[in-house]
């Protein structure tokens, strides 16, 4: 796979699973725009490694739920030769009951992983359509596929992702841009280390492979689904789960 002279905006690319699809693409040779919420320390670690695979980086702070965000990343892109790559990967758990889930944090959670990723999808595809070529991936979720108990705003959001993936990939795969989602498991990363251990003993037991997942089993599927080597796969979600959703 070769991405030499393309450009990727990652939402999410300081930590975890972000940072192992930056670090993938730009190993690949794509220049990388990412986002980050507030870890600018994260961020520059993030930055820093991209460049030594010697391509260019941009970390831009930046909420997804900000549609004037979106147009910053787009706009860093383009400055870096155009938008070929978006990967919306950026997302946030606010785990409860729901019985005993706020109102707030239901909507945060949809605000930030669903309307997130349609914000800086509408934001790319008006370049992608003059381009008439483009690869987006969202990053779903094996909840959203099987739903999980305290997880009904998280698991709702990833299956909207889902739905909005198909919705979008039908409106233009005639036109050259692709869209698929990833879905992966219980992957070792900042937000399934602030599970509770009981929670996490639970998931891993579940996972047909018998070992947690790593960000970069998520990245490498990540980088096939935008790559040339994918160009007639879209509507798609792969799951990352060492076979917990099969
Ligand atoms: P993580 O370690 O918690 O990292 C989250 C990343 O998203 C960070 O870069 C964070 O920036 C950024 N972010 C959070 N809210 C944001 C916002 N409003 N605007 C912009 N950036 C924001 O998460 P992860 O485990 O790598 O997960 C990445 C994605 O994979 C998420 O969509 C998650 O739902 C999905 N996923 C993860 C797993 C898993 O097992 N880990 C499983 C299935 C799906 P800061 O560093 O600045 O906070």
């Amino acid at each position: 796979m070769d991405l030499t002279g393309k450009t990727a905006i990652v939402t999410g690319g300081s930590r975890g699973i972000g940072r192992a699809i930056c670090l993938e693409l730009a190993r690949l040779g794509a220049n990388i725009v990412f986002s980050y919420a507030g870890n600018a320390a994260a961020a520059e670690e993030t930055a820093k490694l991209v460049e030594q695979t010697g391509v260019a980086a941009r970390a831009i702070q930046g909420d997804v739920t900000s549609a004037d965000a979106a147009k910053e990343l787009v706009e860093a892109a383009r400055e870096l030769g155009g938008v070929d790559i978006l990967v919306n990967n950026a997302g946030i758990t606010r785990d409860k009951l729901a019985a005993r889930m706020s109102e707030d944090d239901f909507d945060a959670v949809i605000a930030t992983n669903l309307k997130g990723a349609f914000l800086m999808t509408k934001a790319v595809l008006r370049p992608m359509m003059r381009a008439k070529s483009g690869a987006i991936v969202n990053m779903a979720s094996v909840v959203g596929i099987m739903g999980n108990a305290g997880q009904a705003n998280y698991a709702a959001s990833k299956a909207g992702l889902i739905g909005m993936t198909k919705s979008i990939a039908r409106e233009v795969a005639s036109i050259g841009i692709r869209v698929n989602a990833v879905a992966p498991g219980y992957i070792e990363t900042d937000m399934t280390a602030a599970m509770p251990e009981a929670a996490q003993q639970a998931m891993c037991s579940a996972i047909p492979a018998a070992r947690p997942g790593k960000p970069e089993d998520v990245a490498h599927a990540v980088a096939f689904l935008v790559s040339d080597e994918a160009a007639y796969i879209t509507g798609q979600v792969i799951a990352v789960d060492g076979g917990m959703a099969m």
